[in-house]
């Protein structure tokens, strides 16, 4: 296991965001980037990966230090999931274990409603979301018996980005996601590749 692939990735994320692309550019080469990452099934260390019994775990990887982007892995227990949401910046959501559903909504005579089936995201997938392809949806565990996990990338330091949540009953509620865990994953010691060439 290496935790290599995820600080590649987020190298080249950062190098991609340095050339100012439209938002079209970083959902197409940043959904590339992510689905590279999530083409393999090796780099995630375990306390990034547990599902809690009651509640999705939406753990923070790395925050880009100007916060144009964060990554995320969401680690979904059997049967859990979101409320409907919005992000108000872009999105791109990877799967990596286990699978999803994500149920896009749109507003119909003023009222929100499912739009489309649910998407079914398998390991490899990659999605996006935004306040220009679509930015209201729920997400949910594919499965009843088991963990997934999927990794997300958004244009902010999604944890404190004034959002919203959509009750059924009701007008949306503001809402800011935080972030389940405290403590980072090291991605910055290079010390065992240094060993390696000396
Ligand atoms: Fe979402």
């Amino acid at each position: 296991m290496s935790i290599a692939a995820l600080r590649e990735f987020v190298i080249a994320f950062g190098h991609l965001l340095d050339t100012r692309p439209q938002e079209a550019e970083i959902l197409d080469q940043g959904g590339a980037l992510l689905r590279r990452l999530v083409a393999r099934d090796d780099w995630l260390p375990d306390a990034f990966a547990k599902a809690h019994p009651e509640r999705y775990q939406q753990f923070l990887l790395h925050a880009d230090s100007t916060e144009r982007f964060s990554v995320v892995s969401f680690v979904w227990g059997p049967g859990q999931a979101t409320p409907v949401h919005d992000h108000t910046v872009w999105g791109l959501i990877g799967m990596l274990r286990g699978a999803e559903y994500s149920q896009a909504y749109r507003k119909r005579d003023a009222v929100l409603q499912p739009h489309g089936r649910p998407v079914r995201l398998a390991p490899g997938d990659v999605e996006a979301v935004s306040p220009t392809v679509g930015d209201v949806h729920r997400v949910y565990n594919a499965f009843d018996d088991r963990d997934s996990i999927s990794i997300h990338v958004y244009g902010a330091n999604i944890g404190a980005v004034r959002r919203h949540t959509y009750p059924a009953d009701g007008a949306r509620k503001p809402f800011a996601s935080g972030y389940s865990n405290t403590q980072l994953p090291n991605l910055w010691d290079r010390s065992a590749e240094l060993r390696r060439t000396t």
